[in-house]
């Protein structure tokens, strides 16, 4: 039996808590904030969107080829449901998202905690890890000296405990009102590990754009295309919601895992607005021909609405734009220009962390024997929709699995 410590109580630190302790171990789980899953209960608007059946290596930052895609093929969607049916909460899915049954965060929550107190979890909460050391003297010949523990950790209170394996799972910077505040990187760093630059991503992108102020509130099914420094880097369809100077909507969302970087480093970042994605530039030349002359605001205003009517026309009037052609093109290709990002206080994910290519196939580190990682305090980010929390989930579990086997 070994004596293992999992430090952050998120769903990637429970799962692997769980998954350790189910091996036979005795498993400590370090939580700083009062009690666990504090980031969990606010997932999914508090229905929590636990997984995504559309499950695509290109959901995630890494391709197809690194391991980490061959462990969530097996441990995918369906195997997650499957988890969480056997223990006993049954999910639903809406289009590819799937949520708990009672599209309650809470739920899965206490699903959770019960899991842990069945495998008996020693679960120490208001605790924060500050620093973590690999003891030489606690390893002989890549044994592992049971009684002394390899790794030494100290706590915000000056209490240092040891431990033979360690998993960390501490969460990236995203909402660090919820405990998540970066402070896993310090201990990986600490243990020799690279932690690439973070940026918040799944965030509002911000611009300074007066005209939108019109459309404010505004709500509008478009495809929009992000463009940095003149190349297109991905578009993404779905509502696109016009804020206080602000872009919205899980399209947009999705636009910033590509953007943020780009904007801190003052690149032109624009968005492009297709406002009828269902038709070509072509056929809407053709079907505004036919409209007669006098009629074309009536027209904006049925297709658009009052307010998004008006933005196009005065854009239109601006660069008088006359012609079908011309008003075609600004309908479908309506550039708005980027400013900036929300701050971390607001985004949900971490794009950036603890570098994936000194972690294996299992989540243990290839520079320190011993020590695991799951969840996002890596350097792992995916799509709006389920992706973040199952990879916190799939990486908790196999981390658990992988340090809770024999020693
Ligand atoms: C508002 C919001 C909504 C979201 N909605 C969704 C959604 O619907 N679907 C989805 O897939 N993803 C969603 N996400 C993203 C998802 O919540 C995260 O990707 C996921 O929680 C990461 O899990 P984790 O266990 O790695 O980290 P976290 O959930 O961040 O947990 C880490 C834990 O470690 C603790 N901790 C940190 N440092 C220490 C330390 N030094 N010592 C002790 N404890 C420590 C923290 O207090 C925290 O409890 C959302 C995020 C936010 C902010």
């Amino acid at each position: 039996m070994a004596n293992i410590c999992v430090v952050g109580g998120g769903p990637a630190g429970a799962m692997a808590a769980y998954a350790a302790a189910s091996c036979g171990n005795k498993v400590t789980l370090i939580e700083r904030n009062e009690e666990p899953f504090k980031k969990l209960l606010l997932t999914g608007s508090g229905k929590c969107n636990y997984s995504n059946s559309d499950l695509k290596s290109d959901s995630y930052n890494f391709g197809q080829n690194h391991p980490f895609w061959k462990v969530l093929e097996e441990l995918n969607s369906d195997w997650l449901e499957e988890f969480f049916k056997e223990k006993g909460m049954l999910t639903y899915k809406k289009d590819s998202l799937k949520y708990p049954r009672s599209e309650r965060s809470d739920t899965v929550k206490k699903l959770l905690s019960s899991m842990l107190l069945e495998k008996k979890v020693d679960i120490v909460t208001r605790k924060k890890a500050v620093s973590i050391k690999k003891k030489s003297e606690g390893e002989t010949n890549g044994e592992y000296n049971k009684e002394a523990g390899c790794f030494a950790m100290t706590f915000e209170d000056g209490e240092e405990l040891n431990f033979d394996k360690i998993i960390i799972a501490t969460g990236g910077k995203a909402y660090p009102s919820l405990g998540s505040d970066g402070a896993g990187y310090r201990l990986a760093r600490e243990l020799g590990h690279k932690v690439s630059f973070t940026y918040p991503v799944l965030t509002r992108l911000l611009t300074d754009d007066k005209d939108l102020n019109a459309v404010t509130g505004v709500r509008f099914k478009a495809k929009v295309t992000g463009e940095v420094d003149g190349e297109t880097i991905g578009s993404e369809e779905g509502e696109l919601q016009f804020n206080d100077n602000a872009l919205s909507g899980i399209c947009i969302f999705n636009l910033s895992r590509f953007l943020s970087k780009p904007l801190e480093e003052n690149a032109k970042c624009i968005i492009i607005v297709d406002f009828l994605p269902e038709m070509s530039e072509d056929e809407l030349e053709e079907y505004l021909e036919k409209i007669p002359d006098g009629e074309i605001g009536r027209f904006f205003e049925i297709t658009f609405g009052e307010k998004t009517a008006a933005l196009l026309l005065k854009k239109i009037k601006d660069e008088n734009r006359k012609n079908a052609k011309d008003i075609s093109y600004i309908i479908k290709n309506f550039r708005i220009k980027i400013t900036g990002h929300d701050s971390f206080n607001q985004a949900q994910v971490t794009k950036g962390g603890v570098d994936i290519d000194e972690v294996d196939e299992n989540f243990e580190s290839k520079i320190c024997k011993g020590l695991f990682f799951a969840g996002e305090v890596l350097d792992v980010d995916g799509k709006c929709g389920g992706y973040n929390l199952h990879f916190a989930f799939a990486s908790g579990y196999k981390a658990g699995m992988s340090a809770g086997k024999e020693i």
